[in-house]
């Protein structure tokens, strides 16, 4: 059983919990350490430090940003960071108003092939205030489009597929830096899932570091055994902290749990005993 567990969704996003809802799961799954890192957003964040208060589990400001990196989309998280921070917000707030005209414009796509008032449905599964593509499927198989949402992934959402929409997020470096400015962590998110031949992974973390980043998810829910080790042997020779998060987003993909992850292969250094890690700044 891992104690940490540094990234999971809240309906702030595009997971199917509440905020208190999510922490009260992970209570229960034995968390002791949970950072909420919701896409583009910290809207979670204050209802999640709320329903800690007053139990054995801690609370990590979290955020995972959508950014680009040599025309690819890089999720990155910022764990521990000040929800308070003008230049992350606005930051943030520039990444909402491309994920608003990307909502229209899958919207636009979608009515070409016959699928009327996507984005009048995909808001209608949306409970904070960002759309994500999630929400386009969830509408998608509710209308009878599609059997699952994974299915509406194959067929509507990726490349060549009719609600496709190409997106420029904002630079990796970018968002490297307003995480930083906010006094958080950086952390490339699931490494694996980008497909990369691990040259360009090395290009891609080189990047990362120049940027100001630090960790890589090395344990992630998204990843195997077989690339967890692959992604503990960058993490190693490229000397960047090792995270660990489930990327839970709700009892509906009851593959992926809470708190339920493997340990750290041997030689990872845990970001969680960095010098510059919450508990250990206060020491
Ligand atoms: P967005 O950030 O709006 O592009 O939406 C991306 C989100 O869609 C991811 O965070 C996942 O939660 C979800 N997603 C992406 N690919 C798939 C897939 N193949 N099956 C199910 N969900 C997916
Ligand atoms: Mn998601
Ligand atoms: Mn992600
Ligand atoms: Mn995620």
């Amino acid at each position: 059983m891992c104690f940490y567990d540094l990234h999971s969704h809240s309906t702030a996003s595009d997971g199917t919990l509440t905020p208190a809802g999510l922490v009260e799961e992970a209570h229960a799954a034995g968390v002791r350490v949970l950072a909420l890192t919701d896409h583009d957003t910290l809207d979670g964040l204050a209802e999640a430090a709320q329903a800690v208060s007053g139990l054995d589990l801690r609370l990590i400001s979290g955020v995972e940003v959508s950014a680009t990196w040599q025309d690819m989309t890089v999720h990155i998280l910022g764990l521990d960071v000040d929800t308070h921070s003008q230049v992350l917000s606005a930051g943030l707030q520039e990444l909402q108003t491309i994920r608003g005209w990307r909502a229209q414009e899958i919207s636009r796509k979608l009515a070409d092939k016959g699928i009327p008032d996507a984005l009048e449905g995909a808001c209608r599964f949306r409970r904070g205030n960002v759309v994500n593509r999630t929400h386009f499927a969830q509408f998608l198989v509710a209308s009878g489009y599609a059997i699952s949402v994974c299915d509406v992934f194959k067929r509507f959402m990726v490349r060549g597929k009719p609600g496709y929409v190409r997106i420029d997020w904002v630079p990796m470096q970018r968002a490297v830096d307003w995480i930083r400015q906010a006094g958080g962590l950086p952390v490339i998110a699931h490494p694996a899932r980008y497909g990369l031949t691990r040259a360009k992974l090395n290009r891609l973390v080189a990047a990362f570091q120049e940027a100001g980043g630090v960790g890589l998810e090395v344990v992630s829910g998204s990843h195997s055994r077989d690339e967890t080790l692959r992604m503990a042997a960058v993490c190693r020779d490229h000397s960047l902290f090792a995270s660990s998060g489930s990327d839970y987003h709700g009892p509906e993909k009851p593959w992926v749990q809470l708190g339920r992850l493997r340990s750290l292969p041997d030689g990872c250094f845990p970001i969680w005993e960095a010098e510059s890690w919450p508990a250990h700044a206060a020491r």
